[in-house]
C-alpha cells in the first residue's frame, strides 16, 4: 500500500514525488523513505525515493518536504 506523503504543502504519492524530482513522469517508484538530512536551502526535512525515469536507469532522488529543492544522486 503506497504511503502518501507531504510536500510543499500537498500529499504525494511516490511516483508524484519521484515526477516532482525528476521533471516530468517517471515509470515506476518505490516507496518514500525519510533521507537522513537537511535541506541546504531552508533546513527542512529531506525526503527520498528510489525511481526509474527509463528502463535502463535507476536514480535515488532527494526532495525537501518544505521548498522546491530536490536533487539525484546522478553524477
Ligand atoms: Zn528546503
Amino acid at each position: 500500500m503506497p504511503e502518501n506523503r507531504v510536500v510543499e504543502g500537498r500529499m504525494v504519492t511516490a511516483e508524484k514525488l519521484a515526477e516532482l524530482i525528476e521533471g516530468e513522469s517517471v515509470l515506476e517508484a518505490e516507496a518514500i523513505e525519510d533521507a537522513d538530512r537537511e535541506c541546504p536551502d531552508c533546513g527542512g526535512d529531506v525526503l527520498t525515493v528510489g525511481y526509474m525515469p527509463t528502463v535502463t536507469e535507476f536514480v535515488s532522488g532527494y526532495k525537501c518536504q518544505e521548498c522546491s529543492w530536490a536533487e539525484t544522486n546522478r553524477e
